[in-house]
């Protein structure tokens, strides 16, 4: 079958790999239809992630057709129109009876094979699937498929990080960064019924997608998002910041959005060696940080109600692509060329 494989840093290829099949008598084997690339890609593509292995298929957000199943496998049937969350989970150990599937026991990411051990990505004709049953969940009905694809990853990242930050009724949430989590964390604080929501990035368009989902836009090349946050809160500043950037500069405006007693959510992933603020800051500030990967398949749970109102939300891609023209897409999508935001591929 076709991947979109690991090669080096910043260098893949559009591959023949052995075809997905059938290991473990709890595996499926998903006919991928469409899968997405995610900006945590970007990380292993970089090389800011390293040890994966060269030939590894890559993407861990896809949506597709079973079209085999192991022998204990119960609840997913062949013919089955399935999404993932991006890692496996068993549904049964602490972890998972806690809702933090992102630590299952025996949970696994897709697309990362280290050393011979892990699982192949969605970036590819087909996948297998471990632990199938307490994994996939079948497509919605009356969902838009691309939309039900963001289930499995940015929507729920942007639920558990808005969630986190404490978006709920009355509250005024700031959210640092409108990529595609960013604008997933802004829907869904509108979602949770937040009072206020602002968005914060310098990308006109970005922050016209932000603005549609039911946030105020504001563009910190042109406002001091501070001041605008303190001037929205009697002088106080957000109740809740969802940082989805994942760098020290993010974290510092973070710091200096949220006002005492409040809660910044990290859900973008961060590799600097130490935090962006000192202990002394947190205490004077009485701040929660919370930090972490989304158990997405928990989450999934929660988010999907929220799109059979006919929610549309394939508009967070710009471009649509085949898995053949996977490594183009990938460099525009790194080197932000031709409008990139999110991109689609479809096998
Ligand atoms: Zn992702
Ligand atoms: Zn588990």
């Amino acid at each position: 079958m076709r991947a979109l494989v690991f090669q080096d840093v910043k260098q893949l290829g559009c591959e023949s790999i052995a075809d997905a099949a059938i290991v473990d008598p709890g595996d499926a084997v998903v006919q991928v239809r469409l899968a997405a690339v995610c900006g945590s890609d970007l990380h292993i593509y970089r090389g800011h992630e390293a040890g994966i292995d060269a030939g590894t298929a890559m993407g861990h957000e896809f949506v597709g057709e079973v079209v085999a199943v192991g022998k204990d496998v119960e609840r997913i049937r062949v013919g089955d129109q399935v999404l993932a969350p991006f890692t496996t989970s068993c549904g049964d150990c602490f972890y998972c009876r806690g809702g933090l599937t992102a630590r299952c026991e025996r949970g696994q990411l897709f697309g990362w094979v280290e050393q011979g051990e892990g699982l192949h990505g969605g970036q590819a004709e087909a996948i297998r699937v471990p632990m199938a049953d307490s994994t996939l969940e079948r497509l919605p009905d009356g969902v838009p498929v691309e939309t039900a694809l963001l289930a499995g990853d940015v929507l729920s990242t942007g639920c558990f990080g808005a969630e986190r930050a404490g978006a709920g009724p009355g509250a005024t949430i700031a959210v640092i960064g409108c990529g595609p989590v960013g604008l997933m964390a802004v829907f869904s604080a509108v979602r949770l019924g937040a009072a206020r929501v602002f968005a914060i990035d310098t990308v006109p368009e970005r922050l016209e997608q932000a603005r549609e989902l039911g946030a105020e836009p504001v563009d910190f090349a042109a406002a001091s998002p501070p001041e605008v946050l303190r001037q929205a809160t009697h002088g106080r500043g957000a109740d809740g910041v969802v940082e989805a950037v994942g760098t020290p500069q993010a974290t510092r405006g973070a710091v200096d959005l949220v006002r005492p007693g409040g809660t910044i959510a990290a859900v973008g992933v961060h590799n600097e060696p130490q935090f962006a603020l000192s202990p002394g800051e947190a205490y004077d500030k009485n701040l929660t940080y919370v930090a972490g990967r989304c158990s997405a398949r928990h989450y999934m749970d929660r988010v999907i109600p929220w799109l059979r109102d006919g929610v549309d939300l394939g508009g967070i891609f710009s471009h649509r692509l085949s898995l053949e023209e996977g490594v183009h897409a990938y460099r525009i999508f790194d080197e932000k060329l031709e409008g990139c935001t999110k991109v689609l591929l479809k096998p």
